[in-house]
């Protein structure tokens, strides 16, 4: 292998460096981003960044030690005869991993809303988080929960529009983003809501209601940037993501892809697996890099994600729809839930208890089975609840 070349320079891409080099690969490595800047840290861009407690979240990087090509500003437009095409011309490769993430979903006809998914737009929206704004986020997601969040603390008055009966709908079941109701009390919280037009000023819901705006942010969720390999040989999973199996080989040989981009063939929940969280950006291309040089290692972790919200530390770890049913662990304000198959932990959501959340992940791993009773109980340590 002589050169290789990543294509996204997220976090996805520069691990993929990183673990290139790191596993002792010595030949030439181009790594291209179509953002004008190095590769940083997307999510302090709806937390410490909109809080105004820091400007920047560029990535660590010795990019002299790493050897790195680092071409920003250009973007992949396609694969053809072992080259990744681009506008300043062809990047050959004989090994290539596509880390080239996801991009906001917008509503159907509308261009003029915000979105929150670079640093630029990041800096956009602090700029308009102002005492007494309106602003009018569409979707209860996780995103949108911390951009309310910072938004309230910043005296904006916030509208949410969530067409879903609770928030988090897209991720959990109705019952957990009940019980975080209560916590959505400083903004204006339409569930069941839909968005006929955004135009200009107003947000027009389906009921005829008229939203006066002075910022709109859309916050439905992501799709995977893989527009760009329409026509090629490597095949995309029906919601566009890379399709890749549990050695994060594309059905391309020699093509790999991590991070938000892909989906990876899980032995652990028996599907593909589409996780567009940060600790899968991270992890998965140690794996990729190791099987480009020739190993055979799987990648197939339980996954987790977190999200601070309305004062609050929310971690999620597994997979719930691999379970046939929930214990809550209850202790006032801080809360969780454990989805079980059977006996077997498949899922954890806690509300400030990381070290549940810690404990279960283990269990997780390890996939040992637990007892449902002790892990309901707060006054149990979550790994003695292990059978
Ligand atoms: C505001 C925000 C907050 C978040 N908070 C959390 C959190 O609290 N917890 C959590 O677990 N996760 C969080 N996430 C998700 C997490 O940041 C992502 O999962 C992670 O960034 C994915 O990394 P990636 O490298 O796969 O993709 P990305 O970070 O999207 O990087 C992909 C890069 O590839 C570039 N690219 C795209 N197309 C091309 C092309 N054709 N050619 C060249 N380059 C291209 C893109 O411009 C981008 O720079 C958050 C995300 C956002 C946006």
């Amino acid at each position: 292998m002589q050169r290789v070349v990543v294509v996204g320079a997220g976090l996805a891409g520069l691990q993929t460096v990183v673990a290139l080099r790191g596993a002792g690969y010595a030949g030439a490595l181009t790594l291209l981003g179509a953002e004008p800047q190095p590769p940083y840290d997307r999510p302090p861009l709806s937390k410490e960044l909109l809080r105004g407690e820091i400007d920047d979240s560029t990535l660590d990087a010795d990019w002299r030690t790493l050897r790195v090509d680092l071409q920003l500003g250009r973007a992949a437009t396609g694969l053809q005869d072992g080259a990744v095409v681009t506008g300043a011309g062809p990047v050959p490769f004989d090994g290539l991993v596509i880390a080239t993430g996801a991009s906001p979903v917008r509503l159907p006809g509308e261009s003029s809303a915000m979105t929150l998914r670079t640093s630029q737009d990041g800096h956009a929206l602090r700029q308009r988080l102002v005492p007494g704004a309106r602003l009018v986020i569409v979707g209860a997601g996780w995103i949108g929960a911390e951009i309310a969040t910072a938004a309230v603390a910043a005296g904006v008055q916030v509208t949410v529009v969530e067409a879903a009966a609770s928030p988090l709908a897209g991720s959990l079941p109705a019952d957990c983003g009940e019980r975080m109701l209560p916590w959505w009390s400083g903004v204006d919280l339409r569930l069941g809501s839909s968005v006929d037009a955004v135009e200009g000023d107003a947000v027009h819901l389906v009921d005829g209601e008229r939203l006066a705006a002075d910022v709109v942010l859309v916050a439905i969720g992501v799709r995977p940037d893989t527009a760009w390999l329409a026509g090629t040989e490597v095949t995309l999973s029906p919601r566009g993501a890379v399709a890749v199996n549990a050695g994060l080989r594309t059905t391309v040989p020699g093509v790999f892809a991590v991070g938000d981009c892909a989906a990876w063939d899980s032995s652990r929940y028996g599907t593909r697996m589409h996780v567009e969280h940060w600790d899968n950006a991270l992890r998965a291309p140690a794996v990729a890099a190791a099987n480009l040089l020739g190993a055979a290692e799987s990648y197939d972790p339980v996954p987790y994600f977190w999200s601070e919200q309305w004062g609050r530390m929310v971690q999620y770890a597994g997979h719930h729809p691999a379970g046939d049913r929930v214990v809550w662990r209850d202790e006032g304000e801080r809360w969780a839930a454990f989805w079980l198959a059977g006996t077997r932990l498949v899922a954890a959501l806690t509300v400030d208890r990381p070290r549940d959340l810690m404990q279960a992940r283990r269990l997780m791993t390890d996939g040992r089975e637990v007892d449902a009773d002790r892990i309901a109980d707060p006054a149990v340590p979550v790994k003695a609840a292990a059978v």
